[in-house]
């Protein structure tokens, strides 16, 4: 087992047993899916990498799951390079970084990573299902040395740092769903977020359709919210899955970042927008962190 020593700044040293080592998949697999905005489906084929980070292929193309390659945040994640471009890989970033896999090769014959469930279940399942393999190599883990924060209007993404990670999030949405918060202590653990699924009011659904998009959209793969309460016929996974799904969103975008963070963030009705602010500034100092 290997140990690092962390002395955040005002406290004393912590010694926390770390996996720092970098991993793949331990075998080629295969999904697929219906993409949420076209409808259509969508394949995808894993591929075990020897090189850092996670990197989508789409027409030959390679493209870094990484928050610099970030082209669009206003309906999901999109990231873009070479004139291509994979969007909503949020929960499937998510279901790498619960998986502990760090390098991974994802192949995708289509525009946008399929909605599955709604959450980061079945891609998660199925990492579990094949095993992960580990490298010798560390530099997985980025321990944050300054406090960060990025806000627009009255939402806001703040971390300060700590040797563990935890995330309280809050949303604020009209009713019925109201105010909600949540705080997770020990993020690596926190299975209930793996399956919260994504949610939308009902009038946003009609708002998206109009642009043309959401054709793939049903109740087997979202959260839909109308006035009188949640229009699922067997309600919710769990009674905080909005702000659950809140969570994992900022997990999945955080992981963009190629590294597992360690810090106390503080998050009021952010999303993929705030979550890519939040890693651009992190990055823009490197006195900001250390990596292990
Ligand atoms: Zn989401």
């Amino acid at each position: 087992m290997l140990y690092v020593f962390l002395t955040p700044p005002g406290k004393s040293a912590i010694v926390r047993p770390m996996k720092t080592h970098q991993t793949t998949i331990n075998r080629i697999f295969s999904m697929k899916g219906i993409g949420l905005h076209t409808g259509r489906e969508v394949n995808l084929e894993f591929i075990p990498r020897r090189e850092p980070g996670i990197a989508f292929v789409r027409d030959g193309q390679v493209i870094p799951a990484r928050y610099d390659q970030v082209a669009d945040t206003r309906l999901s994640t999109l990231i873009a390079g070479g004139g291509a471009s994979v969007s909503t890989i949020e929960h499937l970033m998510a279901a790498f970084y619960f998986s502990g896999i760090t390098n991974c090769l994802v192949y995708i014959d289509g525009p946008e990573v399929p909605i599955m469930d709604g959450s980061a279940w079945e891609f998660y399942q199925e990492m579990w299902r094949v095993g992960i393999y580990e490298f010798p190599e560390s530099g997985t883990y980025l321990q944050l040395l300054k406090p960060v924060e990025v806000a627009l209007q009255d939402a806001y993404v703040r971390m300060k740092p700590q040797s563990s990670f935890d995330i309280t999030m809050s949303i604020e949405f009209r009713d019925p769903v109201g105010r909600q918060k949540r705080r997770v202590l020990d993020v690596e653990n926190a299975f209930a977020i793996i399956n919260s699924r994504t949610f939308t009011m009902v009038e946003e659904i009609e708002a998206i359709r109009k642009m043309g998009l959401a054709k793939g959209g049903s109740l087997d793969n979202a959260v839909v919210v109308d006035a009188e309460g949640v229009m699922n016929p067997d309600g919710l996974r769990y009674r905080k899955e909005l702000v659950n799904h809140k969570i994992l969103d900022l997990i999945g975008d955080f992981y963009s970042s190629g590294y597992r963070m360690l810090g106390k963030v503080e998050a009021h009705k952010s999303g993929h927008h705030l979550n890519n602010l939040f890693l651009r500034q992190l990055f823009s100092d490197p006195e900001n962190y250390a990596i292990y």
